[in-house]
């Protein structure tokens, strides 16, 4: 992919998604970010984001209130997100919308459950801003408690074994860009697995997290702005499955995109 126009306002501002996106398939990165075609949410990503509306909105009035709000509201705004959310999705075959609802129900509740109520909120999806290493960055921060530590909501299909690096790079960069950040931070990770599961993991942002985002934004920005890139057919997200690019990729680039 080469195409032929000047480097000025490509890849101006940055965000760890953007970067995480270009690491996994510069290709996809040209289809979402540079030529702007949506990115046709799967499933997946639509039971995230229904997840995470109704606990956001739970923990935004807590800022005030000090209180959650009951496990079955939360589980009834859920079901409302999900709504809308489906609508948008084309669910594969295999897929049963109705079993997924019931899923994100269980996971909503859990998390309300057995986690909620020992979380103070400070900020709530906050927009912050700023440079690294001369590179203007963007993001959302999911949650901010009054501690100081980052606090990001994430749902897998299966339990995590570490801190993937992505999660690191993103906490290292919202740790600098966000006011009152402490340095401490949480990952909590919901698991789609048949019985829900809930995995808790915490750590610090090191001196090596630091350096990993001073170095990757302008290297990653020089690599954007050369507009040479190559499709990473081997990323565990390329699949028909998992990247809705994938008819004009294998039209553009040949090949066969595995099916999941
Ligand atoms: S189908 Fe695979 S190689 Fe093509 S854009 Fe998607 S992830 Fe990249």
């Amino acid at each position: 992919m080469t195409p032929s126009s000047g480097q000025a306002g490509i890849a101006e501002v940055l965000s760890p998604s953007q970067v995480r996106c270009f690491m996994d398939c510069q290709v996809r990165w040209w289809f979402k970010y540079r030529i702007k075609i949506p990115d046709q949410p799967t499933s997946k990503m639509a039971l995230g984001r229904a997840i995470h509306a109704p606990l956001a909105q739970n923990f935004a009035q807590k800022i005030d209130t000090h209180e959650d709000l009951p496990s079955f509201g939360v589980v009834c705004l859920f079901r409302e997100a999900w709504a809308m959310e489906r609508e948008q999705v084309d669910f594969r075959d295999d897929e049963d919308p109705h079993e997924l609802e019931c899923c994100g129900e269980a996971l909503v509740a859990k998390y309300m459950d057995q986690v909620a109520p020992r979380i103070e909120p400070a900020a709530v999806e906050t927009r912050v801003e700023g440079e690294i290493a001369g590179v203007r960055l963007q993001g959302w921060v999911d949650l901010l408690d009054v501690h100081g530590c980052i606090i990001d909501i994430k749902t897998s299909a299966r339990k995590p074994s570490g801190i993937d690096p992505e999660h690191r790079f993103q906490i290292a960069t919202y740790a600098q860009l966000t006011p009152g950040a402490s340095g401490e931070a949480r990952l909590d990770t919901l698991v789609k697995t048949k019985t829900p599961n809930l995995v808790t993991q915490r750590f610090s942002v090191s001196a090596q997290d630091l350096l990993a985002v001073q170095r990757l934004y302008p290297l990653a920005q020089q690599a954007m702005r050369s507009e040479n890139f190559m499709p990473n057919r081997l990323s565990l997200s390329c699949s028909r499955r998992n990247c809705s690019y994938w008819r004009r990729c294998e039209r553009e680039l040949g090949g066969e995109v595995p099916e999941s």
